[in-house]
């Protein structure tokens, strides 16, 4: 055999195996990143080298064998894969060929990008208004019939209104929220099942149980992006916004953010919005899928064996990979926090190589069943520190020493212990634990409190060093003797004296930033930025603050007895702060008071949830705010009024068994803007 069949049939064989692995047993050992690459070179080779190709290759089919327990259902018209594209540049050849087959210029051509939904296809069949069949993609010619689970998913109409065509085949996409498959893998865990390494395969190895009432538990979601009747056939231009339109009137989930206009660029502008909105989505999405829009343009352009020619899969960089734990270690954080670091062989990640991602704490370490040597996937999400999300499947067989817990701090050697029995987390308990005053300095001039520009990681590690602080707002002692300061900052190593001129500047500015931002520096456990806006509207000064007592301090909104007896515990530890610091010569500047009494919600208190018709939370916050009302994040007593979307769940539940009013989108905007 030459090299190059050899090379092929081995390629052809792991892409077999993975795609078992993924399809059937939704135990993938590979991240979809690294089984696409495969598929890829499969592809390419076997397009450079066409006498060789395999006629039973696993490229000539789309998905698996379906497995056994279903019935096996035809579909009526394949169920087809997309081609994928991984650059902007990709995306315009390929709109180069639409262009060249339709022979229209590119602003002629209206497209139609929609979000690719990470999770399995479903096709739900209507006859008669009714749900008749549910049928999954299978092998793309022959689906099962999951009919009973789709019943189960709570997204899916058993019957459409009148208004809906009574023939109708909708395709769309079945997938499991992050929140619920976090939920479902703690269970797992649990009860000794291996966990999904990611939302897609649990929600597709929930559309295999052979129990509905299991199904209904997990709670699936449905997304339509396919309309197929003769009545969806009639209409042209414009289609897929229309169809999607009328769905949503028949209690079909509306796609989010939708867009359809002429020329690729818009879509390429679309692209990269997705790029963002998809941090804030509550499930995952892999890319974006560019349609062309009206029916007539797609059926001139047609398929090839395997997929549409009228649409393209935008894949977004990876943000999954697998890699190998070389070691774990522990960091100490501000409140002397001991976390497990996972140690790695360093792998390139959306755009930048990894070597560490966080395991959270010890229990985390345990539920991963992970231990330095096992083969994990790794995840870089909306957060900048990447982490661990699963073992690859098969590792946890392997023998190997199970991770030591320390018994004291890694960075002092003191005591290490939990300070409150509920608690997960291990502490380092030496109060002058300098890792602790590192993490706390690094904090105190972090960006979201002071923003002390010059005050790095690696600036801080030596000023903690030289001992010469005791407390993070210790820094400004240095402005106390300005030689003095200027000759201890030039000292550092690496500090130009232009540089330890700046940073000095930058400590004075600090002085007189505002008491939010300086009620967030101190560091009190429980107080972030928000909490800290709040107590800073409340007490204009750090001394009313610190003689406020628990009852009093939990007037104040998203204030409860846990963050009051934590803010009078941080005042106890460190009596003479506000003084001290007036000596040191802060000055924080006090929120200028607005006077709110005339505006229409002045007084009201104000949350968010769900879906808004078409404002974003962020926007309907906003505007609530216009309008006098304070807005908090979580629905409590204090609450006056909340503002629900489609979906709400929780909040507008305890909203309404609080009596909270409830408004709606529509209600906002007419209270003026
Ligand atoms: P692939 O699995 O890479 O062949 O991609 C095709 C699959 O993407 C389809 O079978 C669908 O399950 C899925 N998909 C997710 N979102 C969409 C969408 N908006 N339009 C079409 N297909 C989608
Ligand atoms: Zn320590």
């Amino acid at each position: 055999m030459t090299d190059m069949r050899q090379r092929l049939k081995d390629l052809a064989d792991q892409v077999r195996l993975h795609r078992y692995r993924y399809y059937v047993l939704d135990q993938p050992t590979l991240a979809d990143a690294e089984y696409d690459a495969l598929e890829r070179e499969l592809r390419s080779l076997e397009g450079a080298n066409p006498e060789l190709a395999d006629p039973n290759s696993p490229t000539l089919r789309v998905g698996a064998s379906p497995v056994d327990g279903f019935e096996k259902v035809p579909h009526r018209t394949p169920m087809y894969s997309l081609d994928n594209v991984y650059s902007e540049d990709e995306l315009r050849q390929w709109a180069v060929r639409v262009q060249g087959l339709l022979g229209l210029a590119d602003g002629g051509i209206h497209y139609f990008p929609e979000p690719k939904f990470d999770g399995l296809s479903l096709c739900l069949w209507y006859e008669n208004h009714e749900l008749v069949r549910a049928v999954t993609r299978g092998d793309g010619e022959t689906g099962e019939d999951v009919t009973e689970n789709a019943k189960a998913i709570g997204d899916i109409p058993l019957k459409l209104p009148a208004e809906a065509p009574g023939s109708l085949e909708v395709r769309g996409e079945v997938f499991l929220s992050r929140k619920r498959w976090e939920e479902l893998n703690r269970q797992r865990t649990a009860a000794g099942v291996a966990p999904f390494a990611n939302p897609r395969n649990a929600a597709s190895g929930t559309m295999k149980l052979l129990d509905s009432r299991e199904v209904a538990r997990r709670g699936l979601q449905f997304i339509p992006w396919q309309f197929i009747g003769p009545m969806v056939a009639r209409t042209t231009f414009g289609l897929q916004m229309e169809a999607v339109g009328w769905s949503a009137g028949w209690a079909f989930v509306r796609l989010p953010h939708m867009y359809e206009g002429p020329g690729i660029q818009g879509v390429i502008d679309q692209i990269e919005r997705w790029a963002d909105w998809r941090q804030t989505l509550p499930f995952d999405i892999d890319g974006v899928v560019v349609k062309v829009a009206g029916l007539d343009l797609q059926e001139r352009l047609g398929f090839t064996d395997r997929a549409p020619r009228w649409a393209i899969a935008y894949k977004f960089p990876a943000t999954q990979v697998t890699t190998t734990v070389l070691g774990i270690t522990w960091q100490v954080g501000r409140s002397g926090k001991l976390t497990p670091v996972a140690e790695l062989e360093a792998v390139e990640v959306a755009g930048s190589t990894v070597r560490r991602a966080t395991l959270h704490n010890a229990d985390e370490l345990a539920r991963l069943g992970l231990k330095v040597g096992h083969r994990v996937f790794i995840e870089k999400g909306g957060e900048v520190i990447p982490k661990v999300v699963a073992l690859v499947p098969g590792e946890e067989l392997r023998d190997l020493p199970a991770p030591v817990i320390p018994a004291t701090c890694p960075e002092c050697a003191g005591e290490v212990g939990k300070t409150d029995d509920a608690e997960v987390a291990i502490r380092c308990l030496n109060p002058e634990c300098p890792a602790k005053l590192v993490a706390r300095l690094v904090h105190f001039g972090g960006r979201s409190a002071l923003d002390i520009e010059g005050l790095g990681d690696a600036l801080v590690e030596q000023v903690v060093a030289s001992g010469r602080f005791e407390q993070p707002w210790d820094i400004f002692t240095l402005l106390q003797d300005p030689v003095q300061g200027l000759a201890y900052v030039s000292g550092l190593e690496r500090m130009a004296e232009k540089s330890a001129q700046n940073l000095l500047e930058a400590l004075d500015a600090a002085r007189r930033k505002p008491l939010a931002r300086w009620i967030h520096a101190l560091g009190i456990p429980m107080v972030g930025a928000r909490t800290a806006e709040l107590l800073a509207e409340a007490y204009p000064s750090l001394e009313a603050l610190w003689v406020a007592d628990e009852q009093r301090l939990q007037a104040v909104e998203e204030v409860g007895p846990k963050v009051a007896a934590a803010l009078r515990a941080f005042a106890t530890l460190h009596p003479d702060l506000p003084a001290r610091l007036a000596l040191l010569g802060v000055r924080p500047e006090p929120p200028i008071p607005r006077d709110l009494s005339g505006l229409p919600l002045a007084g009201e208190v104000a949350v968010v949830t769900g879906t808004l018709p078409s404002l974003s939370r962020e926007d309907a916050e906003a505007w609530l705010k216009r309008l006098g009302a304070k807005v908090t994040g979580s629905v409590s007593p204090k609450t006056t009024l909340l503002l629900a979307g489609e979906k709400a769940g929780s909040k507008l539940a305890r909203a309404e068994a609080l009596g909270i009013p409830v408004r709606d989108e529509a209600w906002l905007r007419s209270q003026g803007s």
